[in-house]
């Protein structure tokens, strides 16, 4: 809201509506039109998340990016298990989950669920949610990672939460008393929109007075600042920072760059 209220000091409006269309006359944009009317300006940038790739066609390019389903999931921690000072706590181990003869057979009839079978990577985490009095804790489990159409609302994991509950339960094996007396969970999430070397797009693509900032992958809000400022610098001529370079979306123009982050056998996930 402070960054908002200050922009608004300085002449930004905020309309909330849907972009449809990007208009470009001569190699340059002209209008962009809207859900809700028609703004004529030479500038655009396209910040629209899990939208990133769609919105990009507006203005004829195709993003490198795609995007991974990210659930969280809340439950009440009644039976105390997790103390309320706990940091936040992550199992660094891969790990295959001890499902029963029974639960096995189920999930082998489920083409969707058979990957659980297997050998599930590290990083199921969790935190106490809330202040004094709260039960709540929230855990993350990014056990399936691969690229998803971006649909919302999104599509329902039934296994989630017991997968998720389960593979905690390999640093906190108290949690087991949750595991067949569960307590109601609530599950949200998102997409982390996301290059193939994990570093986000920021800078011109398309026509001329067109700009992309996205592809934040899983943290967007810590970078925000920063991504903003060199975006600006972008819009307004000012200079750059040598580091911009590293997230200019023409790297991807660049066969030599292709080339070496095909030779990059892991990304890390942040
Ligand atoms: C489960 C989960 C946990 C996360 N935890 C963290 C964390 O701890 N720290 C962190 O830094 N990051 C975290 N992230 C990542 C962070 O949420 C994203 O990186 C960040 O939100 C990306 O910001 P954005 O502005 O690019 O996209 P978004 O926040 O998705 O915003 C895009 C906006 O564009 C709008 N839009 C799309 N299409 C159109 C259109 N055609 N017209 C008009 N508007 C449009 C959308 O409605 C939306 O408001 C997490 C993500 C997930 C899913």
């Amino acid at each position: 809201m402070t960054l908002l209220e200050r922009a608004r000091r300085r002449g930004a409006h905020l309309a909330h509506a849907r972009v449809e269309a990007v208009e470009v006359r001569d190699s340059r944009v002209s209008a962009v039109q809207l859900n809700a009317g028609r703004v004529v300006t030479g500038g655009f940038v396209n910040a629209a998340g899990p939208f990133l790739r769609q919105v990009g066609r507006m203005v004829g390019v195709d993003l490198p990016v795609f995007s991974e389903r990210h659930l969280k999931v809340a439950f009440e921690d009644h039976l105390g298990i997790i103390p309320r000072d706990a940091p936040l706590l992550i199992c660094a181990d891969p790990q295959t989950i001890s499902w029963t003869d029974d639960e096995r057979a189920v999930l082998a009839d489920d083409p969707e669920a058979q990957p659980l079978l297997g050998i599930l990577p590290a990083g199921a985490h969790c935190r106490p949610e809330g202040g004094t009095g709260s039960a709540w804790v929230i855990a993350l489990w990014a056990y399936d990672t691969a690229p998803v159409e971006e649909i919302f609302p999104l599509p329902s994991a039934p296994y989630f939460f017991d997968v998720t509950l389960r593979g905690l339960t390999r640093i906190i094996p108290a949690l087991e008393a949750y595991i067949y007396r569960p307590p109601c969970p609530t599950i949200d999430g998102g997409y982390y929109t996301k290059t193939r070397e994990n570093r986000p797009l920021i800078g011109p693509t398309g026509p001329r007075g067109s700009f992309v900032m996205g592809a934040f992958s899983g943290y967007g809000i810590m970078a925000a600042c920063g991504a903003a400022d060199i975006l600006a610098a972008h819009i307004s001529g000012e200079a750059l920072p040598a580091w911009a370079a590293a997230f200019h979306p023409a790297r991807y123009e660049d066969p030599a760059y292709c080339a070496m982050i095909d030779a990059w056998s892991d990304t890390a996930q942040l």
